[in-house]
């Protein structure tokens, strides 16, 4: 197959990527661990801190006043990215972790109701529901998976007939496989049998334009610095419905009303899940790194989900001929095996090699300055259903070019002759 497309922005974006690693230049394939910053983003959060720097919603002085103004614009551009009806759907979290965690803690569960938790989920979105279930005997059951690393979907529709399933909680992009799961019809399945869905975005907010109405997700997770944004910021998306029935998950300033010994009222949404002082600059940069991604689609049109639109048709398009081009390339590897077949898969490309054990070929790339990931991923129930260690793993970003494919398959190849 030919590969002739245009990456949908420039390199000159993200200063990083022309630094050097190990004496070469720095071949950046680790993006599902963490996305390379623009300038954009960077300037943003400079001129936070140098102009604007001031706590939120507490002061009437003018630099309180610009920091609450960008701090409420970049609530909206996030309402916008997950097309959320409202902004008080949108709380501001650490991550994705800190997401699921405050909605494993706050959902009230009973003893005997039932967790579905597909088997290619992160440690993020298992633990918290073991904590939550150990509380009150609720029960944790893994949905199974198939060698491709697709929902076997009659044994899902068979756990949804207990009529005890509380919630399913999904990875969208899978961060070991790739694939990306069927979330509109999961959804439908599990609203059908009366359980809820938590949606974990981490790895599919940076490859597609999320439409929580459209999924019709009950909870959306996903984390800034997956998605060119700052560490340390995340987005939990909840219906309104059901975060007003929630407790708050952590008391303090600015998610109460009334406060006195005897009784507290708490603030509606969604300040009611955003105790303390907020992370002001990781919100702004998130804000500037939507801003951002909305400019690739070519000229603006005045409409941000519009703009948003056309640039994650462009990154898809993009991405997905990266991806295509790495399978096609690395599956010709003798001794390589991809892990993770799924028929629809985004950015991401983990694979074993016959010849090396995958922290071997972590060193050794890093050694020609490319950054692959190696390891569990975060996933050992995974691992252990696939019956690997570990894997290897490659993950796009727009920023990626087919020469660097092109290095990492050569690289990879030299292992194998390192190790025959
Ligand atoms: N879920 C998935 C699928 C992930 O890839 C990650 C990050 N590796 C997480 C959850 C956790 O995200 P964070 O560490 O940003 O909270």
């Amino acid at each position: 197959m030919l590969y002739t497309t245009n990456p949908p922005t420039t390199r000159a974006d993200f200063p990083i990527l022309s630094t050097e690693a190990n004496g070469h230049p720095l071949i950046y394939l680790d993006n599902a661990a963490t996305t390379q910053k623009p300038v954009a983003v960077l300037q943003a959060l400079d001129r936070y801190w140098t102009t604007q720097n001031a706590n939120v919603h507490r002061g009437v002085h003018h630099l309180s006043q610009v920091a609450t103004r960008l701090y409420d614009e970049a609530r909206e551009k996030a309402r916008v990215l997950l097309n959320a009806k409202s902004t008080a759907e949108v709380i501001f979290t650490k991550g994705t972790t800190d997401g699921i965690n405050l909605v494993a803690a706050s959902l009230s569960l009973s003893e005997g109701d039932e967790i579905l938790l597909s088997t290619m989920e992160h440690h993020s979105n298992i633990v918290p529901w073991q904590l939550a279930a150990g509380k009150v005997g609720a029960v944790v059951r893994p949905i199974p998976i198939t060698d491709e690393g697709e929902i076997v979907w009659d044994a899902y529709v068979d756990l949804l007939k207990s009529g005890r399933v509380k919630v399913v909680g999904i990875v969208h992009v899978s961060n070991s496989l790739g694939t990306v799961n069927p979330i509109k019809e999961m959804a439908r399945l599990a609203h059908e049998a009366g359980a809820l869905i938590l949606v974990d975005g981490a790895q599919a907010a940076p490859h597609t334009l999320i439409d929580v109405q459209d999924l019709d997700a009950d909870f959306y997770t996903l984390s800034g610095h997956k998605l060119y944004g700052p560490t340390g910021i995340g987005v939990l998306y909840g219906k309104e419905s059901l975060l007003n029935a929630m407790p708050p998950y952590q008391g303090g300033g600015d998610m109460i009303r009334v406060v006195t010994f005897e009784r507290t009222t708490y603030a509606d949404l969604p300040a009611k899940f955003e105790p303390g002082t907020p992370n002001i600059a990781g919100v702004i940069g998130l804000g500037a790194a939507v801003d951002y991604l909305s400019s690739l689609g070519g000229k603006p049109s005045g409409n941000l989900r519009n703009d948003l639109g056309a640039a994650f048709a462009e990154i898809e398009r993009y991405e997905h001929a990266l991806l295509g081009y790495a399978t096609e390339k690395l599956s010709k590897i003798d001794g390589l095996t991809i892990t993770g077949t799924a028929r629809e898969k985004a950015g991401i490309l983990a694979f074993t090699l016959r010849q090396a054990h995958p922290h071997d070929i972590g060193t050794i790339l890093d050694q020609l300055g490319i950054a692959v990931r190696t390891g569990h991923h975060c996933c050992q129930p995974l691992m252990r259903r696939l019956g690997v260690p570990a894997t290897a793993r490659a993950s796009f970003a727009f920023y990626n070019t087919f020469e660097e494919i092109d290095r990492l398959a050569d690289g990879v190849e030299s292992i194998t002759e390192m190790f025959a």
